[in-house]
């Protein structure tokens, strides 16, 4: 008296499998999986997906995090001191909002070490430029009120 076989069915087809005594693999006839075998003495016969362990140990370890073509330019430009253009890039290229691009390219600007323009420079500008505009108002109007 043997040991009853145990019925094994492929994992990709279906198909049943055939175990050969001492067999360290089981190769399904139908679709040609192969199945790498454990068997523990007096326990189950059990059966692992070769190509489903290969997968797992893909996502296990990442790969190096390959960096985006946009992010080239985006970075291209920040050293040139454009934010607004490397901020457009990135909106462009991967559809996030105009907030998140803007912290991308912040962040990315940290991470290359590259310093940005003071950001109160161009307020300063702008502050500049409506007192300007104020005070050429203010005279146009006085000088119409003196007519
Ligand atoms: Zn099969």
């Amino acid at each position: 008296m043997g040991v009853e076989p145990r019925e094994l069915r492929c994992n990709a087809c279906g198909a049943a499998l055939h175990y050969e005594e001492g067999a360290a693999v089981i190769k399904c006839a139908h679709c040609g999986t192969e199945y790498a075998l454990e068997t523990p003495p007096g326990g189950v016969l059990e059966f692992t997906l070769e190509e489903a362990e290969e997968e797992a140990e893909e996502e296990a370890e990442p790969a190096e995090p390959e960096r985006p073509p946009y992010e080239e330019e985006a970075s291209s430009w920040l050293r040139e001191g454009k934010k607004v253009q490397a901020i457009q890039v990135v909106r462009v290229h991967t559809g996030l909002g105009l907030g998140e691009s803007k912290e991308y390219v912040e962040a990315l600007a940290v991470r290359e070490g590259i310093v940005l323009p003071a950001r109160s420079a161009a307020y300063a500008a702008v502050v500049v430029a409506v007192l300007i505009a104020v005070a050429v108002s203010g005279l146009v109007l006085y000088l119409l009120a003196l007519r």
